[in-house]
C-alpha cells in the first residue's frame, strides 16, 4: 500500500485547549500548521473541566499563588516553571476574553473568582461549571479563523525520531474512516495527547484518554518524567467515577460518612473540605475502609450541598446536579449525593523544559519536538496539582509552546522523509487487524484498570505494587493473543482500542516502577509502608524509559527549587 506524504511546517497532535492554543499562535505567525484529533475537537477531555480556571487577578496575590502551587505539589513542582505560570496567569484570563470567552461575573461587573482547594485565596476564575468548555470553543473557534487546518478522526500512531541526529521529523498517523495511511512531514512536532487517567477502573476521564502520545515517545527509548504521581479526585459519582467538580466543595459543599460526620475535621481540621485533593481522597478512602462509608456495598460518603439552596446550585453547578441525577438519580438541591475518589489526572507525562522542548535526558532536549498541556511534565504540579491549575497550565503552556516554535523554527531544518517511516505504524495495524488469538481486548483492558485501582491507586505499598509489576507483564503477554471482530479498514473501532490498549499497558509499567522505586509518601504517592516524605533521598524528578520488551529503567533529574524552600505541608 503506497503512503501519502504531506508537507507541513508543523504538525500538532491534540486538539484540546494545548493543541488549539499553540496552533493558532503557529498559523498566525504564517506557518502552515495542522493539527491532528483522534475525536472531535470539541469532544477533547478539555471540554469537561467544569470548575475553573486560575489567576491571582489582584497582582499582589501571585507570589501567594506561586507558593500555594509549590505547596500542592509537596515541593516536587519545578519553581522556575510555576513562577512563570502564576505570573502570566491574568494576562491569560484576559487574552481569552479578549477572544470571546464570557466568565461569569460579581454584581459589580468584576470576573467572579471561586475559592478551590489548598489555595489561600478564592482565584478560580468560571463560567458556570463549564469552564472547559467555554475556553475551549472559543480557542478552537480563533484558531479555525487564523486559517489552521484540524483534521480530525485521524488516529497518530508513531512519531518520525531520528535516533542519531536527535531530530523529531514528523508523525504517522491513519484516518480512522478508512485506515489509509500518511506521513505528516514537518519542520516541528507538537504533542498535546492528554492525559492518562483511564487506566484505572473507577477515573473521571474520556474514552479517548489512552495516554497514547507518551507510549508513542517511550516506545522511542525516549524518557517519561514523574509517572508515579497520578492524582485521585476526591468526588468521583459512586459507581462511574464521573466528575463531581471541586466547585461543589469550594461553593461550601460538606462531606459526610455514615455517621453524618464531617469527617475531614479529622485529616485536615483547618481547610476541612478544602484541603488539597490528595488529602482529601485518603480521607474518603479511609473512612470507606474502616467502615464508614455509605450506599449499598459502603463504598462512598456523601457530599452534601443542600444548605446552599436550590437557586446558588442552579446559578453555579447546574452542570453537577444534572450529572448526579443522570447517572445515579440523586437530586443534590434535595438530597446527598454519593461520591468516592476517583483517577483524575496525570502529573507525570513527556518532560519539557520551561519553553515546552521535549527531553531526551534530564539535561538535553530533542530538536523540533514540543508539549505543552496534561501529555507534558513541565512540572508546575510536581507531586500533586491544585485545583483550577490545569485548564491554566494547558492553555498558557500550549500558547508558549507555540510562541516558541515560532521563535525557533527558522532554525530548524525540514527533513524530508520517505514511506519506510510508516512501516512500524502499519505492520502494528495490519497485526492488531490480522491476528487470530483468543484473548478479549475490552476484558484484558478490564483486568488492566481493576487492578491498577487496586494495587497501584490512592493507598500503594511494596507488596502490591509488586504484584501489579507481575500482572502487568502477564497483561503484555496475553497482548501478543488478541482478537478483534472487526477486520474491515471502515471506522474499525476495534482496531482502535486494541492499539490503544497496547500503549495503555506500556505507561501503566512506568506508573507501577515508578511508584515502587518511590519510597517515600509525596503528594498524591501514598505508601503505606513508607508514611512521609523523604526530601534527603527522594526530592528529584523520575526519568524512566523503556527497551524493547517493557523492562524500565529509571534515572533521576533535578527539581528547580526557588524562593521558596521545602518545609512540612499541613492543611
Ligand atoms: C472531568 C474533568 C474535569 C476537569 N476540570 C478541571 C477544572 O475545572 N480545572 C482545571 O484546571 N482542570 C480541570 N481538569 C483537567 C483539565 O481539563 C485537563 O488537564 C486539560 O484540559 C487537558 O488539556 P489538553 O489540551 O492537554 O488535553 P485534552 O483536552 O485531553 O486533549 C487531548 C487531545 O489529544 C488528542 N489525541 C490523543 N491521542 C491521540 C492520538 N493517538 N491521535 C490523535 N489525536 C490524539 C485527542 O483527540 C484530544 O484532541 C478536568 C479534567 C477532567 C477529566
Amino acid at each position: 500500500m503506497s503512503v501519502e506524504i504531506r508537507k507541513y511546517d508543523v504538525v500538532i497532535v491534540g486538539a484540546g485547549l494545548a493543541g488549539c492554543a499553540a496552533a493558532r499562535e503557529c498559523q498566525m505567525a504564517g506557518l502552515k500548521t495542522v493539527v491532528l484529533t483522534k475525536v472531535h475537537p470539541l469532544r477533547s477531555h478539555s471540554g469537561a473541566a467544569q470548575g475553573g480556571i486560575n489567576a491571582a487577578l489582584n497582582e499582589a496575590d501571585t507570589t501567594s499563588h506561586e507558593f500555594d502551587t509549590v505547596k500542592g505539589s509537596d515541593y516536587l513542582g519545578d519553581q522556575d516553571a510555576i513562577e512563570l505560570m502564576c505570573q502570566k496567569a491574568p494576562e491569560t484570563i484576559r487574552w481569552l476574553e479578549k477572544m470571546g470567552a464570557v466568565f461569569s461575573r460579581n454584581e459589580d461587573g468584576s470576573i467572579a473568582q471561586r475559592p478551590f482547594g489548598g489555595q489561600s485565596q478564592p482565584r478560580a476564575c468560571f463560567a458556570k461549571d463549564r469552564t472547559g468548555l467555554i475556553c475551549l470553543q472559543t480557542i478552537y473557534e480563533q484558531a479555525h479563523r487564523a486559517g489552521v487546518e484540524f483534521l480530525d478522526e485521524w488516529y497518530v500512531g508513531d512519531l518520525v525520531y531520528d535516533n542519531a541526529t536527535s531530530k523529531v521529523n514528523g508523525v504517522v498517523a491513519c484516518n480512522l474512516r478508512d485506515t489509509q495511511f500518511a506521513i505528516f512531514n514537518a519542520k516541528v512536532v507538537m504533542f498535546a495527547t492528554g492525559g492518562y487517567g483511564r487506566t484505572y477502573k473507577i477515573n473521571s476521564n474520556a474514552h479517548a484518554n489512552t495516554g497514547d502520545g507518551l507510549s508513542i515517545v517511550a516506545r522511542h527509548g525516549l524518557p517519561l518524567e514523574d509517572m508515579e504521581f497520578v492524582q485521585f479526585h476526591p468526588s468521583g459519582l459512586a459507581g462511574s467515577g464521573v466528575l463531581m467538580s471541586e466547585a461543589a466543595r469550594g461553593e461550601g459543599g460538606h462531606l459526610l460518612n455514615s455517621n453524618g460526620e464531617r469527617f475531614m475535621s479529622k485529616y485536615a481540621p483547618e481547610k476541612m473540605e478544602l484541603a488539597s485533593r490528595d488529602v482529601v481522597s485518603r480521607g474518603i478512602e479511609r473512612e470507606i475502609m474502616e467502615g464508614r462509608g455509605v450506599g449499598e456495598k459502603k463504598d462512598a460518603v456523601y457530599l452534601d450541598v443542600r444548605h446552599l439552596g436550590e437557586e446558588k446550585i442552579m446559578e453555579r453547578l447546574p452542570e453537577l446536579r444534572d450529572l448526579a441525577l443522570a447517572f445515579l438519580g440523586q437530586d443534590m438541591a434535595k438530597e446527598p449525593i454519593m461520591i468516592r475518589a476517583t483517577a483524575h489526572y496525570s502529573m507525570g507525562g513527556i518532560p519539557t523544559d520551561i519553553n515546552c522542548h521535549v527531553k531526551k535526558n534530564p539535561t538535553e532536549t530533542v530538536t523540533g519536538f514540543y508539549a505543552a498541556g496534561e501529555c507534558a511534565c513541565v512540572s508546575v504540579h510536581g507531586a500533586n496539582r491544585l485545583g483550577a491549575n490545569s485548564v491554566l497550565e494547558a492553555v498558557l503552556f500550549g500558547r508558549h509552546a507555540g510562541e516558541n516554535i515560532v521563535k525557533d523554527i527558522e532554525a530548524i531544518a525540514m527533513v524530508d522523509v520517505d514511506e519506510s517511516s510508516a512501516d512500524k505504524f502499519m505492520k502494528e495495524v495490519d497485526w492488531v487487524i490480522a491476528t487470530n488469538g483468543s484473548e478479549r481486548v475490552p476484558a484484558l483492558r478490564a483486568y488492566l484498570q481493576e487492578t491498577m485501582t487496586e494495587n497501584a491507586g490512592v493507598f500503594r505499598d511494596e507488596a502490591r505494587l509488586a504484584k501489579q509489576k507481575e500482572i502487568i507483564k502477564e497483561i503484555r503477554k496475553r497482548y501478543q493473543n488478541i482478537r478483534i471482530d472487526d477486520s474491515s479498514r471502515l471506522f474499525n473501532t476495534d482496531m482502535q482500542e486494541a492499539i490503544e490498549l497496547g500503549h495503555m499497558i506500556d505507561y501503566a509499567a512506568f506508573i507501577v516502577e515508578g511508584a515502587l522505586a518511590r519510597k517515600e509518601s509525596r503528594g498524591a504517592q501514598y505508601r503505606e509502608d513508607y508514611q512521609s516524605r523523604d526530601d534527603a533521598n527522594f526530592l528529584y524528578h523520575t526519568y524512566a524509559t523503556m527497551d524493547g520488551e517493557g523492562n524500565i529503567s529509571l534515572d533521576k533529574g533535578a527539581v528547580s527549587i526557588g524562593k521558596f524552600q521545602p518545609e512540612a505541608r499541613t492543611y
